[in-house]
């Protein structure tokens, strides 16, 4: 069976981190969509430039944009054995479009990251990227002078200064927390304590997702 995953979660949950993490040890890819844009951005085309001014106000890229995206994404060739998708949906009308594009599919296992809120603007406002690469370097205290990487020099995301962060969450409980009701019914769903140490964090999620996994309906059918 393809591992077909979905993180969902505010921002700062840790759901890049972790994405990131089962997807090297599986050997699938790890699809971020906040990934895509930045690297839009970086590269300067049509969709990276009008992405921008809605990113730096920390709202949302447009569902049609953003479906399109993942839609082509998704038939990658190596996304056909399995995938982790980090940032997608962040709308109902995104994880509707996502059930039309996986018919036929393996069924998606959702996990839900939940970490409280005032641990989410300490994360965000400490967080720190990589400018060359983009990697995150998350929770180091006092921050370290370059990436592990890649060797660049750690700054921080355009949209992690402080008000940006406040409009992101508010974001998210608007539109993407509706998310977890629209999934939670399905037997394939698992919500994840995303506010214990990183190790912690990854080994739960191996565990849901086992559980999940086994409690799959056949392919293409969603439950
Ligand atoms: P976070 O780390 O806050 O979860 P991401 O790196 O996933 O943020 O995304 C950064 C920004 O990119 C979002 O605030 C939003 O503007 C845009 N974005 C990413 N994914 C989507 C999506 N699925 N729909 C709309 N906008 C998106």
């Amino acid at each position: 069976m393809a591992l077909n995953l979905l993180m969902l979660g505010p921002p700062g949950a840790g759901k890049g981190t972790q994405a990131g993490r089962f997807a090297r040890s599986r050997g699938i890819p790890k699809i971020s969509t906040g990934d895509i844009l930045r690297e839009a951005v970086q590269a300067g085309t049509k969709i990276g430039r009008r992405a921008k001014t809605v990113m730096d106000r920390g709202e949302l890229v447009g569902d049609d944009v953003m479906i399109g995206i993942v839609r082509e994404r998704l038939e990658q060739p190596d996304a056909l054995d399995g995938f982790v998708l980090d940032g997608f949906p962040r709308t109902v009308a995104q994880a509707s479009a996502l059930d039309v594009i996986m018919t036929g599919r393996d069924p998606l296992i959702v996990l839900d990251i939940v970490v409280p809120e005032a641990e989410l603007v300490r994360r965000l406002g400490t967080r720190l990227i990589c400018e060359h690469c983009g990697a995150d370097a998350p929770f180091q205290g006092a921050a370290a002078a370059a990436c592990s990487h890649c060797g660049g020099r750690l700054v921080q995301r355009a949209d992690d200064n402080q008000s940006v962060v406040l409009e992101r969450l508010k974001v998210y409980h608007r539109q993407s927390e509706p998310l977890v009701e629209y999934y939670r019914v399905r037997p394939t769903f698992r919500s994840i304590d995303g506010a214990q140490p990183p190790d912690r964090v990854a080994a739960d999620l191996v565990a849901a997702i086992e559980a999940a996994g086994s409690l799959a309906p056949r392919r293409g059918v969603q439950g």
